[in-house]
């Protein structure tokens, strides 16, 4: 249905001009839908806990609760739903900044044990909150990579809050290690896990398992867009292995500094 489309089939140049401009058209057309997908999304995203603001602030308004901790638990919802959508927003930003390549990273020469260690520091309040605790294995002495410390501790984080919200109970294992020329470094969690079929989608902005998963457990769905997005613009990888039942794994990998290639 697209509505470009030069029908010469023929073998010389105005054949390859015409491939050439159906390719472009194609391209254009994924990008709008793509485009409009993402609006509709953000319009989503933030109508949705607008509409519990309004209705839980005029609830409060009209005295609309049969007690004291009603009125609190609604306070608390408006509290959890303005959190989301400063998030959501936060994260928006972010990606703008990232699309428009005006991300800023400070490379230097760090340890990822202690942007490791910090990471952990930073989310031990929540996991405790879950009963969860958080194990860290790995080797001292870890070669160095060039990475934004601040930025790395992000992705860190950000995969630790995730193996966090999405596991009932049990652990979360960060194991470091270097492996041919990288730095790598995994989050266990003994969590829900995530269905085979959503592995491909994960990193795609607003992808979610379960559409109701994470509304329930306040995530954004742009979390490991954003991610991926930080591990690629610094020259790593990210992978995700996982098992609905018995939890995910989300493998990084980073090349460590090279010091032949220095004067
Ligand atoms: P969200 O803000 O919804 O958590 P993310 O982009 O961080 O968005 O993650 C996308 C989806 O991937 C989540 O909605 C969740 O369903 C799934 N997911 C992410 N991390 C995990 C994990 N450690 N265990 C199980 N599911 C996960």
């Amino acid at each position: 249905d697209l509505k470009t489309r030069v029908s010469v089939e023929s073998k010389d140049e105005i054949g390859s001009l015409a491939k050439a401009i159906n390719y472009l058209a194609v391209e254009l057309d994924k990008y709008q839908t793509n485009r409009r997908q993402f609006f509709a999304n953000i319009s989503h995203e933030l109508r949705t806990p607008l509409t519990y603001l309004g209705g839980y602030i005029k609830a409060i308004q009209q005295g609309l609760y049969q007690s004291d901790k009603e009125r609190d638990q609604y306070l608390f919802i408006i509290e959890n739903e303005t959190e989301r959508m400063t998030q959501l927003v936060n994260d928006l930003f972010e990606l703008s900044k990232m699309e428009e390549g005006k991300l800023e990273f400070h490379f230097e020469d760090i340890d990822l044990c202690e942007v490791v260690q910090s990471s952990i520091e930073k989310t031990k309040l929540k996991s405790k909150e879950k009963g969860i605790e958080i194990f860290l294995k790995g080797d001292t002495n870890l070669p160095l990579a060039n990475l934004d410390g601040l930025r790395t501790e992000q992705i860190v984080i950000n995969l630790l809050e995730n193996a966090i919200r999405y596991t009932e109970k049990g652990a979360i294992t960060v194991r470091l290690w270097s492996e041919r020329q990288k730095i790598k470094l995994s989050i266990e969690d003994t969590g829900l896990g995530i269905p085979e079929e959503d592995l491909p989608y994960l990193f795609e902005r607003f992808y979610r398992v379960e559409k109701s998963r994470s509304r329930e457990t306040g995530g954004t769905g742009l979390g490991l867009s954003i991610v991926k997005s930080l591990v690629v613009l610094q020259q790593g990888e990210i992978q995700v292995k996982s098992e609905v039942g018995k939890g995910t794994s989300f493998i990084l990998s980073f090349p460590v500094v090279d010091y032949s290639q220095e004067d």
